[in-house]
């Protein structure tokens, strides 16, 4: 009687149909997601994904199995006080239906490996687990999160086989973050506020593009001119703080996750509720700025299906400049990959 009452309710029926996206063959469920690779960041998205409500269901993916069941099991205990969903461990065929693939599958760096290394051991990870995904599903956006994440979002895009705006990276989403957070702070202000974006590579050579920084439309000379922030060496010192700010938790705890899991939602939700938002993902400039072939953070309208438009935003001289260092120092690193 139960069975045959939930069967035949129409109005679940047409909610299912709604997150259901055709492109081609195949029919993905907006709702339905993956995470690949369940280590600290991964188990931290998944979480966090799954505290939001933002979707019906979570597939966890990890070489190592049984972490991906402890951390299914774990989350779903506490179900019971958040929307109602299915998380569960799976394999590469669970994933034939997701909207949304996250991947976060890496390897540490051992004692005595060089970056270089590292990095090919992390490409050749990417470089499975993008043909694997691909193999059951080729309708679902991709995400990037690990890291180098630039240089592994171009890997992704080109094993998976799937269009450029479907593969993105979380980029500097996480920098700008931080970049908020540290001037709201240091201004005595709601983070919201403040409006900035770090574009370039996630690392070392990323970019802050002060000169249109603005707090709620006041630029920021003229905020600091009005108001509080009277050190000349205050935006420089904010930067170098969060261009380090990995550095500095990985120090302390060993690993960053939760505020990378932040963006990851971010990111999501701008893809799952079409919400055409402007992000610093990591993506493929058609040769905005001058840059082709590889993927960085730029500020892109991210929706639906991905990224919709990569944004040619104004820039100075200087700013110019270290973004095409920040891209020659990517391109240099995928080069480096050919030997
Ligand atoms: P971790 O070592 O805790 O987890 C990595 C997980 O990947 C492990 O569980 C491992 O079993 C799994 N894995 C390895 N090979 C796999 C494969 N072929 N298929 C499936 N799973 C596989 O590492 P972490 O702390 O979770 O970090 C993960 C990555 O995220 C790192 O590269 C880190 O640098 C990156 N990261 C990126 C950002 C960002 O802003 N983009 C921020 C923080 C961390």
């Amino acid at each position: 009687m139960i069975a045959s009452v939930l069967s035949e309710d129409p109005k679940r029926k047409s909610c299912a149909a709604f997150f259901l996206r055709r492109n081609g063959e195949n029919m993905v469920n907006e709702r339905k997601c993956a995470v690949v690779g369940c280590g600290n960041v991964g188990a931290a998205c998944a979480y966090t994904l799954a505290c939001s409500g933002l979707f019906s269901e979570l597939v966890l993916i990890d070489a190592n199995g049984m972490k991906a069941e402890g951390e299914a099991m774990d989350i779903s205990d506490g179900l019971p006080f958040l929307s109602p969903m299915r998380v569960a461990a799976g394999s590469y065929r669970d994933i034939a239906e997701c909207g949304c693939v996250v991947v976060a599958a890496g390897a540490n760096q051992k004692q005595g490996e060089t970056r270089l290394e590292l990095l090919k051991k992390n490409v050749r990870i990417i470089e499975d687990v993008c043909r694997s995904v691909s193999e059951y599903n080729d309708e679902a956006v991709l995400l990037i999160v690990t890291n180098p994440v630039d240089v592994l979002t171009t890997v992704a895009q080109r094993a998976s086989g799937y269009p450029k705006s479907r593969v993105l990276g979380s980029g500097t989403v996480l920098d700008t973050a931080r970049m908020k957070q540290l001037l709201g702070e240091r201004l005595g202000l709601d983070p919201r506020n403040v409006h900035s974006i770090i574009i370039g590579e996630h690392g070392d050579s990323e970019v802050p593009v002060w000169s249109s920084s603005n707090i709620s439309g006041v630029d920021l000379a003229g905020f600091c001119g009005l108001d509080r922030c009277a050190d000349p060496q205050l935006l420089d010192g904010i930067f170098t703080a969060v261009r380090d700010s990995a550095y500095r938790i990985i120090e302390r705890k060993g690993a960053t996750y939760y505020a990378i899991a932040q963006s990851v939602l971010r990111i999501l939700r701008a893809i799952v509720r079409d919400e055409d938002s402007i992000l610093p993902v990591s993506t493929f400039p058609e040769g905005h700025y001058g840059i082709d072939e590889i993927a960085l953070g730029v500020p892109a309208i991210v929706g639906r299906g991905g990224v919709k438009k990569v944004l040619d935003i104004p820039l100075s001289a200087e700013e110019r400049e270290q973004l095409l260092e920040s891209a020659a120092r990517l391109s240099e690193a995928l080069d480096g990959l050919k030997d």
